[in-house]
């Protein structure tokens, strides 16, 4: 059986996280940004960072846990970092590499909803349809974002950003705006038989702003690592929009405060299709849609992106070698993305 399988009243993934910190000692800087009431105990959300604390030091963010029947996000992370926390025992080029950049990390963000092992927070609310960010044009309902009833899922909430989203939105306002360069890697399951990297709009099918710059990223992860070739990178209006989604609206403040510098943040999707269509009892389970059950393919998961991760942060501390900053190579990029996502005009 998965030892990462939660049961009543226990929080494997917290006991790893703190785990963790005991081992890393001042390697890791902790703090506990929020505290969230369950069952008579707090449950705290951890803000973990390393690295740079130069002010102009490029930050990677990475986030996991804001649906919290998809676990395997949280889990993919604490993997990750427990093996940077082991390399720093003995990797020079791991020590030089976090002179240079800032890892910012929320792993649990919706500690509640792990532990209830619900998609929603413990107050019911949909924390990725919970910002004031409104669709654009058409948005299937109640998928979208709906207000009818905290029993349906998707909801977003009453008017007013919960705990775990205003705890979210101030991490990255402190640690991530107003920088010359940061990137986020926000970690999820669920949606369809590939492991999908997405990035903004979700309110709009609009061409993105920075859809240049998400082309070279995948120009270097695609020619770095050609047998990786089983992430598709897209925007995620290709797929579905959303009112509420919390990167949109930090995404939008960033393009609206006119900061010079660059704010690129993504999704991981990891296709959970896959593990049920590998494993069709998983179909009869609500967790199993989400993380993968057999202890094999939890493994295989675990393991599957760490070199993803490990290239965002190498891609972070880098970004000056690869991100188009001339305007013409910014229009070729740009170009290329018009002709591969939206080829009858965008
Ligand atoms: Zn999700």
């Amino acid at each position: 059986m998965n030892p990462l399988l939660p049961s009543r009243n226990t929080l494997p993934e917290l006991q790893l996280l703190e785990n963790l910190l005991d081992r890393a000692g001042s390697a890791v800087r902790a703090e506990c940004v929020l505290r969230v009431p369950l069952h008579g105990r707090e449950l705290p959300v951890w803000r973990l960072e390393m690295g740079s604390t130069a002010p102009d030091a490029p930050v990677a963010g990475f986030f996991g846990g804001i649906h919290g029947m998809e676990r395997i996000g949280s889990q993919v992370l604490l993997a990750w970092l427990e093996s940077l926390v082991s390399r720093l025992d003995w990797d020079v080029s791991l020590q030089d590499l976090l002179q240079k950049v800032r890892l910012v990390c929320l792993p649990m963000i919706n500690v509640g909803g792990l532990a209830l092992n619900t998609r929603a927070n413990p107050a019911g609310v949909d924390l990725m349809r919970n910002a004031p960010v409104e669709a654009h044009g058409y948005t299937a309902w109640p998928l979208g974002g709906q207000r009818l009833s905290r029993h349906l899922p998707w909801y977003r909430g009453e008017h007013r950003l919960e705990p775990e989203a205003e705890a979210l939105i101030r991490v990255v306002r402190e640690s991530m705006l107003h920088r010359p360069f940061a990137m986020a890697m926000d970690c999820h399951s669920g949606f369809g038989l590939r492991d999908r990297i997405w990035f903004p709009w979700a309110r709009s099918r609009e061409v993105p702003p920075h859809l240049a710059e998400a082309v070279a990223l995948r120009h270097i992860f695609n020619s770095t690592y050609p047998n990786h070739d089983f992430y598709l990178m897209e925007p995620q209006s290709l797929n579905y929009t959303t009112h509420g989604d919390l990167w949109d609206y930090l995404y939008q403040e960033h393009l609206d405060s006119g900061d010079p510098g660059f704010f690129l943040p993504f999704t991981l999707e990891m296709g959970s299709w896959l593990w049920v269509k590998k494993n069709p009892r998983q179909l009869f389970d609500w967790f199993g849609h989400f993380n993968p059950v057999l202890p094999h393919r939890l493994k295989r998961v675990l393991r599957r992106h760490l070199t993803l991760f490990d290239f965002m942060l190498r891609a972070t501390a880098s970004w000056e070698q690869w991100l188009p900053q001339q305007e013409e190579a910014r229009r070729a990029y740009r170009l290329a993305g018009l002709e591969r996502w939206y080829p009858r005009g965008g």
